[in-house]
């Protein structure tokens, strides 16, 4: 028989998963899977029991937010075992369960995707060869925005909340000397913050790097430049509507599939990074993409939608448009 194994923190969220336990399993059993539940208590036992779990299963299921989802896929390629993984989005951040189109708190749907769809290679990123990470890795200023975000507030007003955090935080912003080397070239730079993405979004900004494809070996790098204080209020509603990446004033924008990251300062206090909004390892690190190297089930429509909007594309078809509406306007004259 078929088994799933469906790790769970009932903690996440608003903690409401464990109501839904029921309708999740009668989805995978009715699909014909054996459930095997592990309901995470304390740091540290999802990592113990995929160390010594059957290395046999279909598929490996993460209920709770981009946190536990990152504590599976570390456990899971600790032990080399490139197991299809599902997410079931029920923590306070869902980057990257909302950048597969999952929506938070629908256990139902998120389960029917796992149970009734094929599960899809997708890239994902290590630091320093250890830490892996499904998502985002991001350092400088501003990095633990997405946990600092009240849960009423984020209820009530959507990204518009993180937009608000950050705003709290400028008065604090300083510059920050980096050092970025990648493939292609090295540069020195003073940021505020940094963003190694691998799907499009994250802290509740969904077009933070709108033309990333999680499958074609790299990661975008997003550096918010040192600019005037007075500057980065518009950069950041840019941030939300994803213009922010023509803005070459304002944003290092970089893509490949490894970067090296150093800070310039040896009294900056935040050298940790963060990986999927987890405290990750200190600068300076490297990060490389690991192409292809895990199966996740998702809504992969969405996200041919979104990299066919290229620049390219969107010239490509305002042209058309404007000769079919010339076409048009013609056969109007002409009737
Ligand atoms: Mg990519």
């Amino acid at each position: 028989m078929k088994k799933i194994k469906l790790f769970y923190n009932p903690f996440s969220g608003n903690k409401s998963f464990k109501f839904d336990l029921d309708i999740c399993i009668g989805i995978f059993q009715e699909a014909g899977y054996e459930v095997h539940p592990f309901r995470t208590m304390q740091p540290g036992d999802i990592e113990t029991h995929v160390a010594q779990m059957d290395a046999d299963y279909d598929i490996v299921v993460a209920s709770g937010g981009d946190g536990t989802v990152n504590i599976v896929l570390n456990a899971l390629m600790h032990r080399g075992l490139h197991i299809p993984l599902g997410i079931i989005p029920s923590g306070t951040a869902n980057d990257f369960a909302t950048y597969l189109g999952l929506k938070t708190g629908n256990t139902e749907d998120a389960c029917r995707v796992i149970a009734q769809t094929q599960p899809r290679p997708i890239d994902i990123g290590v630091v320093n060869r250890e830490t892996y990470f499904i998502n985002v890795c991001a350092g400088g200023l501003l990095t633990n925005v997405s946990q600092t975000v009240d849960k009423d507030v984020k209820n009530a007003l959507g990204n518009l909340s993180y937009y608000l955090k950050g705003m709290e935080q400028i008065p604090n912003f300083h510059k920050i000397p980096f050092r970025i080397t990648s493939t292609e070239g090295v540069w020195e730079e003073d940021l505020y913050l940094y963003m190694i993405m691998n799907s499009a979004g994250t802290g509740g900004f969904t077009r933070l790097s709108p033309e990333a494809s999680v499958s074609d070996g790299k990661f975008e790098f997003i550096g918010v430049r040192a600019k005037s204080i007075l500057e980065i209020p518009t950069v950041f509603l840019k941030m939300l509507t994803g213009e922010h990446i023509r803005d070459e004033k304002s944003i290092l924008y970089l893509r490949d599939h490894s970067f090296q990251i150093e800070c310039l300062d040896p009294n900056f206090r935040i050298m940790e990074s963060t990986v999927d909004g987890e405290m990750g390892p200190k600068m300076p690190f490297t990060v490389e993409v690991l192409p292809q190297a895990i199966s996740v089930f998702g809504k992969f429509e969405k996200e041919k939608s979104v990299s066919r909007e290229t620049p390219l594309n969107k010239v490509l078809m305002r042209a058309k448009n404007e000769r079919n509406e010339s076409k048009a306007q013609k056969e109007n004259k002409a009737e």
